[in-house]
């Protein structure tokens, strides 16, 4: 730490010496250009510190949205059995017993999903009024005989 910390100083240093001659050989003042380049060098560090730090929360924001994102495919609303009924969204897993606490009588919730099958019919592509009215005026001609 101390020698990272010097190594850091003697850059600082040594950077700031050829500011200092660079505004020498520009005839300004040697110290005037010391003092700026360690000035400099502290803007840039924070500039970039700042930086960093943006990009870093932008990460975060990233993930966070790809949890949430996540999060809602796998989440399921329920209705606690208790009085108040109470609808929550909570998260639903297939390979763990679905527990949640309950916000508003606290107690803790047990969620059974039981599988359901149906058969996929096929839509009617046939809509023809003609057959429809045909099917209608046969029913009632049978209805009133
Ligand atoms: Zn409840």
């Amino acid at each position: 730490m101390g020698k990272k910390l010097l190594s850091q100083f003697s850059t600082l240093l040594i950077i700031s010496l050829f500011i200092g001659f660079v505004f020498y050989s520009f005839g300004l003042n040697f110290f005037i250009g010391i003092g700026v380049g360690v000035v400099a060098q502290f803007a840039l560090y924070h500039a970039f510190l700042v930086l960093v730090n943006l990009y870093a929360a932008l990460e975060n924001k990233k993930i966070e949205n790809e949890r949430i994102k996540e999060f809602s495919f796998q989440s399921m609303e329920v209705t606690c059995p208790c009085f108040k009924q109470k609808k929550e969204i909570i998260p639903i897993r297939l390979n763990a017993n679905n527990q949640y606490k309950c916000s508003e009588c606290e107690k803790t919730i047990s969620v059974f999903i039981t599988p359901e099958t149906a058969i996929l019919t096929e839509p009617i592509v046939n809509t023809d009024l003609t057959v429809v009215n045909k099917l209608i005026q046969e029913k009632l001609a049978n209805g009133s005989a």
